[in-house]
């Protein structure tokens, strides 16, 4: 029988706890998702310090970790590009074949949904603490933000001196002011 594959796209600026579990959501309603890193040409800046790869390498062991079968899922960066009509075809030329999108942003949602997919809203978890900006946030004030996000990701984080870039990032752009 033909695999029915999903697609959850995010900046994963950085993988969190909320990002894991909507994962394991999409992977009870689908056999395979396809995990696109938006924005993946985007790195060194407050909002978007990661590179694609080290977002790669963040959800890739993070899914080992979490004993996630590997034949279940790809993870794919993609660049943003300035047209959004044409962003979804960008998108599908770069992803296995998919028919079920799942976002909770509004952009995402319209896009797909004018070129016939299905789009799903998955539920929304801890939404207050469980998000990129969140976790961004008390990296800076050295506040617990390892309780955000998975582990694995929280050692490639640390791998990286990610803490010292974000720190860095926020000095040189209050300097830039
Ligand atoms: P994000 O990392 O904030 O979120 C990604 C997804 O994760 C969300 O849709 C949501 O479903 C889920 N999520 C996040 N926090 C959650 C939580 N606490 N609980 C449950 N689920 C949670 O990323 P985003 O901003 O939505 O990413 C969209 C990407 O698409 C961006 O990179 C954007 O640039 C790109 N995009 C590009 C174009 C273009 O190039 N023209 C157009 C549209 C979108």
């Amino acid at each position: 029988m033909e695999k029915v594959r999903g697609i959850l796209i995010g900046r994963m600026q950085p993988f969190h706890n909320g990002h894991m579990q909507v994962i394991k959501k999409i992977l009870e309603e689908v056999d395979e998702i396809i995990i696109g890193i938006g924005s993946a040409q985007l790195s060194h800046e407050l909002k978007d310090p990661f590179t694609a790869g080290e977002r790669v390498l963040m959800i890739s062991q993070t899914l080992v970790e979490e004993e996630i079968d590997p034949s279940r899922y790809y993870i794919i960066p993609m660049q943003d590009i300035n047209f959004n009509a044409i962003w979804v075809p960008h998108v599908k030329m770069l992803t296995p074949p998919f028919s079920i999108v799942y976002s909770g942003n509004s952009l995402v949602k319209q896009l797909f949904s004018e070129e016939g997919f299905e789009v799903r809203q998955p539920p929304l978890y801890d939404r207050l603490h469980l998000s990129g900006t969140e976790v961004r946030r008390r990296i800076l004030e050295d506040s617990n933000w390892q309780e955000l996000v998975p582990d694995a990701t929280a050692k490639i984080i640390s791998e990286i001196n990610g803490i010292e870039r974000i720190k860095n990032l926020s000095i040189k752009e209050i300097s830039d002011l």
